[in-house]
């Protein structure tokens, strides 16, 4: 833990752990107080929202759960609205799934018309250029939480396209150049579980400078779902095992596991 305060501390941009810790930390627990509030009146609006604004993705992951489409196909979906309302009642956080935002070309400008919100952006980092990290470390409301799904031929083989690893790394370069606050998510399957819930994986990122690693484990869903890549020989508790081991041994990385939308919704494998 004191490792980990300390690279929080020395190698994160000040102004942008300021913003984080006020506009995510003390802002976000007030938002979950007027959450409980609001409940106590008999109403129901959560105090973190998820956003999506786009449809259109790059890749073609197995068991995608978003069901994107060739990019053209875009939801006239605005991020001003959820703003405009989550500001207006108290919420703090945003996260953003869903396609890959990466590619809106008005994205951070968007983010940028709401400073008093702080946005976590699931994205696969192909599109995240060295420019486009420095405007997010000039806004200092954004972490993006970049996915890596296994080694190059795994990663190739998982997200449909070829050399997908080396532009998620490319990514992740370019914002940790610009001392983003930056994390990697994982879809825990058959295919890297064995390669990506190790200390070797976790060591790298932190050496790279990565603060936070996100696991949620992968379900069959989506039109290219794939079964036989579920941790099905693992039990949960062998994962949540791993889990600890790489966390303790390996303590210099806020790591969460998450079960998430996409493993909640996927209890029943769909049909195509
Ligand atoms: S990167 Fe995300 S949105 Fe794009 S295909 Fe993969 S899972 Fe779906």
């Amino acid at each position: 833990m004191l490792r980990l305060t300390r690279r929080i501390l020395f190698e994160t941009d000040k102004r942008l752990l300021w913003k984080l810790a006020w506009t995510m930390g003390w802002k976000g627990m007030l938002s979950v107080q007027k959450h409980k509030a609001r409940l106590r009146k008999g109403e129901v609006f959560p105090p973190f929202l998820y956003v999506s604004i786009i449809n259109s993705c790059n890749l073609r992951c197995q068991g995608c759960w978003s069901m994107c489409r060739e990019a053209g196909a875009d939801r006239a979906v605005c991020v001003s609205s959820d703003g405009a309302r989550s500001q207006r009642d108290g919420q703090r956080l945003l996260r953003h799934r869903r396609g890959e935002p990466f590619m809106h070309p008005d994205l951070l400008d968007m983010l940028a018309e709401h400073p008093d919100c702080y946005f976590q952006i699931f994205t696969n980092g192909h599109f995240i250029t060295d420019e486009k990290a420095k405007r997010m470390r000039q806004l200092g409301n954004i972490t993006p939480l970049i996915s890596v799904e296994g080694t190059e031929i795994v990663s190739d083989e998982r997200r449909g396209r070829s050399g997908v690893l080396s532009k998620s790394l490319e990514g992740i370069r370019n914002c940790l150049a610009n001392r983003v606050f930056t994390g990697v998510c994982t879809s825990l399957c058959q295919t890297n579980i064995d390669d990506l819930l190790t200390e070797t994986w976790i060591d790298r990122l932190i050496d790279m400078g990565v603060m936070y690693t996100w696991f949620h484990v992968y379900r069959p869903m989506g039109r290219r779902h794939v079964p036989t890549c579920a941790c099905r020989p693992r039990s949960s508790f062998a994962l949540a095992a791993s889990w600890s081991r790489c966390v303790l041994k390996s303590p210099s990385s806020l790591s969460m596991p998450t079960s998430t939308a996409k493993a909640r919704h996927s209890a029943r494998p769909r049909r195509a």
